[in-house]
């Protein structure tokens, strides 16, 4: 095999998908509630995407930013009237949203510091690894950039006591998703916004996992009420297409000026397709209330379920992004839950992660339910004897 092996690959080849479900090489079949890790929302080749694409793949793939780009402006237009945001910048991953906020930030600015917090996850380029707050992916690579300071997650008395002349700004998971599916508390969240007030930095939401109605609002921020200046999108936003985007306020306009920033194939003919059928679909008010019912009742059948059993110690989250926090490691029991058809994943050593699509169904639900207890029930029984 010629693959760099970068990743740890389960021993499972899918071939095929539609909605929840996917199909392996043998013929088996699984509930898919981990998405592709938060990226097919609308499950497996959604109809309605599908048939978009296709008709663009008759008309035309690829034209460079050098020239107008209807669909684009128009993706662009969907996700600033679904925000508090202006203006839109599109790019191909998670990593490279985040690099553009963090360039945006400091030419903006003219400051260079950008506080981030323990446990986050914002990419693997260099700029992002060195943004994120974790020893693990950082280890090996040498010194990181030395611009970015880690507060501990979750803490508003160490965000109220930040200080400093040189902070371009504070970037932040609502719910940091990597790091264990952590939600922040309203009072965290809200010190960080104050405290970007205070200094004249600018808040960064970084929601590529928690966008595009993962928490049952087109992005977390709009379940608290914040107002941050720059948020960052990936993961769901192309419903499988590889797409990211960066969204701005109005003032950070002048920074972006044509020449400072670009990549080849942003917003594409084809990605942009794949966000304005994505998001036709999913930044739609029942759609998304929907999303709450169906995480809030999946997180309490979860609870009812599984809390019971001393290896679980809580179950948390928002809309359909769920973490359940173990007393061990989680990865034998995702073994064990694919055995029995159910796909999860985990979201550092001893969480359990829970993503199914957006559009997933109450018998979907209830099924994984019904895994989840058996799987973790037999578990236990087995550790007592
Ligand atoms: C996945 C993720 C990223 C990185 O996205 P890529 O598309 O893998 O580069 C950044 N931030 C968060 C919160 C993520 O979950």
């Amino acid at each position: 095999m010629s693959l760099f092996p970068t990743y740890n690959r389960f021993p499972l080849t899918i071939v095929s998908g539609e909605g929840t479900n996917v199909t392996d090489d043998k013929g088996n079949t699984y509930l898919d509630f981990v998405s592709g890790i938060a990226v097919c929302n609308l499950g497996h080749r959604p109809p309605e995407v599908q048939s978009a694409l296709e008709k663009q793949l008759g008309e035309l793939w690829h034209v460079s930013n050098l020239y107008q780009l209807p669909k684009q402006e128009q993706a662009a237009n969907l996700l600033t009237e679904a925000t508090n945001l202006d203006y839109v910048f599109f790019c191909n991953s998670g990593a490279e949203a985040n690099e553009a906020a963090i360039k945006l930030a400091r030419k903006h600015t003219q400051r260079e510091t950008i506080v981030t917090f323990k446990q986050s996850f914002h990419g693997r380029t260099f700029a992002t690894m060195s943004a994120t707050g974790q020893e693990k992916i950082q280890q090996g690579f040498g010194a990181l950039l030395p611009t970015f300071e880690y507060l501990p997650f979750n803490d508003e008395k160490a965000v109220n006591e930040l200080e400093g002349d040189d902070i371009a700004a504070i970037m932040v998971e609502v719910v940091q998703g990597e790091g264990g599916v952590v939600p922040g508390t309203k009072a965290f969240l809200e010190a960080v916004q104050q405290k970007c007030e205070e200094l004249g930095a600018l808040l960064i939401i970084d929601e590529v996992q928690t966008g595009i109605g993962r928490t049952g609002a087109p992005f977390a921020h709009q379940l608290y009420n914040l107002d941050p200046d720059i948020v960052t999108s990936a993961k769901g936003l192309g419903s499988g297409f590889p797409v990211g985007a960066m969204l701005g306020k109005e003032k950070l306009v002048d920074a972006f000026s044509a020449g400072s920033h670009g990549t080849t194939f942003g917003g594409n003919p084809l990605a942009s397709t794949a966000v304005c059928a994505t998001l036709e679909t999913i930044f739609d008010e029942s759609f998304l209330e929907d999303v709450q019912s169906k995480g809030e009742w999946l997180r309490s059948q979860l609870e009812e379920d599984l809390l019971p059993l001393s290896l679980v110690k809580e179950v948390r989250g928002k809309g359909l992004m769920i973490g359940i926090q173990l007393e061990e490691e989680a990865i034998p029991l995702v073994h064990k839950l694919r055995e029995n058809g159910l796909l999860a994943v985990v979201a550092g050593p001893k969480v359990l992660r829970l993503l199914p699509p957006l559009n997933v169904t109450k018998d979907e639900m209830t099924k994984a339910v019904s895994i989840m207890k058996q799987v973790l029930q037999e578990h236990s029984s087995l550790q007592n004897v």
